[in-house]
């Protein structure tokens, strides 16, 4: 019995690379010093050290370094972007455009801003995750501000149209803004070539340090702003003041300097590895690939196990292997998938998907590992299940009469 433990969860967080790890440390002991302070060494070394992460930070995504802003993570940088775009820009209008599949720190920022008075559009997506371009276009009026989509979905790893949307939002004259926490060092990503104008991405979603987030403001034609949430010394020109988290800078910047060489070969490592994963499970009756599979990122599968339920599904392995069902954040809950329910899914798909999203550190020896724990674990629960017995008698369950309840 192998006991390793197999890590098939990055999209909720990322191991920090060694390499990150070490280009950190010497921020925390005799280059601590506030890249604030203008007037000695500790501090000029400090700046420096933010100026060439926010250098390699700029070049990932082929952006110029001024329009670099800082932040605790993808969560205050979407925060950032919507409550700030809501403040600066209300003169021109109150209306948001976002899809229901969107993470929560989108979400919910957007039910703060209906709080203030702002008017929300949430988006259905089709079967496959996707907008549908025309209804964005229909839904831009001239009260429309911003429109946010993601780039890439958190659960299903789906890619949304970027080009297509950026190209909407230019002819009609509204900001652009994307959680591009799971696309960005996994696939090249260019808001300027796609008329993103606001990007939120995070370091440990890729390899680098928690605790520290980007977001991408554009500078010029048309030159974003947007208010402050959090009032300070006006570090990161005024948008979000508080003392740099320098080692988490210089680590940012690191992973983001390792994924810009690396990230072409591990996108197809991952792929093959991650097709290989599907081909194991799918050798399962009644499997099922959540979102567009031609549309999507290459380290992430959702499936569904028809009438396994993937809360009970996890026990049989999760002392072994971390992945998780739903989102992380609402795993708590025994709600399904918010986003699942998005993509059409009936409850019991929904309650029965699995995803799994392997990372730079995955291997092939994981793989087949995953695939004999998972399918064993999918057998057992089906020999224990009286609904897989009536599937397996050919009983019509959709016709069931269940029980009042
Ligand atoms: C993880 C994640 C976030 C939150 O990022 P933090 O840095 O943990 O705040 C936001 N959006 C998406 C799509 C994510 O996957």
């Amino acid at each position: 019995m192998d006991n390793r433990l197999i890590y098939l969860d990055n999209n909720a967080t990322t191991p920090t690379d060694p390499r990150v790890v070490d280009a950190m440390i010497p921020y925390f002991h005799q280059l601590h010093g506030n890249a604030a302070s203008r007037n000695h060494p500790f501090g000029w070394a400090a700046e420096e050290a933010v100026d060439n992460a926010r250098n390699q930070i700029a070049d990932l995504i082929s952006v110029d370094p001024r329009e670099i802003i800082f932040t605790s993570g993808a969560t205050e940088s979407d925060n950032l972007a919507l409550k700030g775009v809501y403040e600066m820009y209300s003169r021109k209008g109150n209306h948001i455009i976002t899809l229901k599949t969107e993470h929560k720190a989108v979400l919910d920022s957007c039910k703060r801003i209906e709080k203030m008075g702002g008017e929300i559009t949430y988006l259905d997506v089709n079967d496959k995750g996707l907008v549908n371009l025309e209804e964005l276009e229909a839904a831009i009026t001239d009260k429309t501000i911003l429109v946010s989509i993601m780039f890439a979905n958190n659960e299903t790893g789906v890619i949304q149209p970027m080009k297509e949307i950026g190209d909407i939002c230019a002819k009609k004259g509204v900001l652009f803004m994307s959680d591009a926490t799971q696309a960005v060092g996994k696939i090249p990503v260019n808001p300027k070539e796609l008329g993103i104008h606001l990007m939120a991405f995070t370091g440990h979603k890729m390899y680098g340090p928690k605790g520290v987030g980007v977001l991408f403001v554009n500078r010029k034609n048309p030159r974003v702003k947007v208010t402050a949430q959090i009032d300070g010394g006006g570090h990161e020109r005024g948008m979000r003041s508080g003392t740099l988290n320098v080692p988490g800078i210089v680590g940012m910047g690191k992973a983001c300097a390792l994924a810009q060489a690396e990230m072409i070969d591990e996108a197809k490592r991952l792929s093959a590895l991650r097709d290989k994963l599907e081909t194991g499970l799918c050798q399962l009756e009644e499997t099922y690939i959540n979102g567009d599979v031609n549309n999507r990122m290459p380290h992430v599968t959702n499936i569904s196990f028809k009438h396994v339920e993937g809360e009970g599904l996890m026990m049989t392995f999760n002392q072994n292997i971390g992945v998780s069902s739903g989102s992380a954040c609402t795993s708590a809950s025994l709600e399904p998938s918010y986003v699942l329910i998005a993509l059409g899914l009936g409850d019991d798909l929904a309650h029965s998907s699995i995803r799994f999203s392997l990372g730079r550190f995955t291997t092939d020896e994981d793989i087949d590992l995953a695939i004999k724990q998972v399918s064993e674990g999918v057998t057992h629960m089906r020999d224990l299940s009286p609904i897989w017995e009536m599937y397996k008698e050919g009983v019509d369950l959709d016709a069931v009469q269940w029980s009042a309840h």
